[in-house]
């Protein structure tokens, strides 16, 4: 338990791809990685605001969300979020009005790139105890929700990269 390797392209891209499994239950296993993705989240060396349970080999549908605050390299500021834990996530409401939006993920450490997605979410989802919670997101955690939650399913930012001529190398 503790820091695991992240997961990354080309190296582990089947297993990046893979749809992760519901959890059923909320297991001793299913314990070990949400320890395992919040050590593994708060010692990445770049700076990270989400993972999910594939990007460290596990395939559930576990994610976990958390920022201590930083600033981006374009000088932009990721402001604190607090540590949510989300079991089973799901969209169940998107906005019409999309923004575009530069990521990256820990798991494609060589590129950045501008991605469209719908401004706002609503999630629902399971805490680390099973109690539902629902989350009205906007602005930035709406885009790291929805970030997080392709990875469930095998999706990653560079899919959905429209404007190739965003792409740049870090
Ligand atoms: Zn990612």
């Amino acid at each position: 338990m503790g820091k695991l390797r992240i997961l990354t392209i080309p190296t582990d891209e089947i297993n990046l791809r893979k749809r992760s499994k519901e959890v059923t239950e909320i297991t001793p296993e299913a314990k070990a990685v949400i320890a395992d993705l919040i050590d593994t989240l708060k010692s990445s060396e770049r700076p990270g605001v989400g993972l999910a349970a594939p990007q460290i080999g596990h395939n559930l549908r576990i994610v976990i969300i958390e920022s201590e605050g930083y600033e981006r390299d374009k000088g932009e500021i990721v402001d604190r979020i607090p540590r949510k834990i989300l079991i089973n996530p799901k969209i169940t409401k998107f906005s019409k009005e999309k923004v575009v939006i530069e990521e990256g993920c820990l798991s494609v450490p060589t590129i950045m790139g501008n991605v469209k997605r719908p401004k706002k979410v609503k999630v629902e989802a399971q805490d680390e105890k099973g109690k539902k919670i629902c989350i009205n997101a906007s602005g930035f955690l709406a885009r790291v929700l929805q970030h997080e939650i392709d990875h469930l399913d095998g999706i990653l930012f560079i899919d959905l990269i429209e404007d190739k001529k965003s792409i740049r190398e870090i």
